[in-house]
């Protein structure tokens, strides 16, 4: 029956949450990690526990890429500030 996938599915889900970093672990990396990111740092090296959080947890991804891509347009945004 679907209902068996589906809690197939969640407890595969759930697992991967147990097995590496949860969410608020996962949160406090995030500041330092996307600056770096956000500076051509490459993640799987960085912190691949983190990657690995983020390939199964969809709300910490968006989060995480919405951090990037601020920190990314401050970077930019501040150059172009300058010539205020
Ligand atoms: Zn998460």
């Amino acid at each position: 029956m679907l209902q068996d996938q589906l809690d197939k599915l969640l407890q595969s889900i759930l697992r991967a949450h147990e097995d590496g970093m949860d969410c608020e672990s996962c949160n406090a990396e995030f500041e330092c990690l996307a600056e770096q990111v956000a500076a051509g740092g490459d993640i799987h090296a960085l912190l691949p526990a983190v990657e690995a959080h983020l390939t199964c947890c969809s709300d910490c991804r968006e989060e995480f890429e919405a951090l990037v891509l601020i920190i990314r347009a401050e970077n930019g945004g501040l150059t172009s500030q300058l010539t205020d």
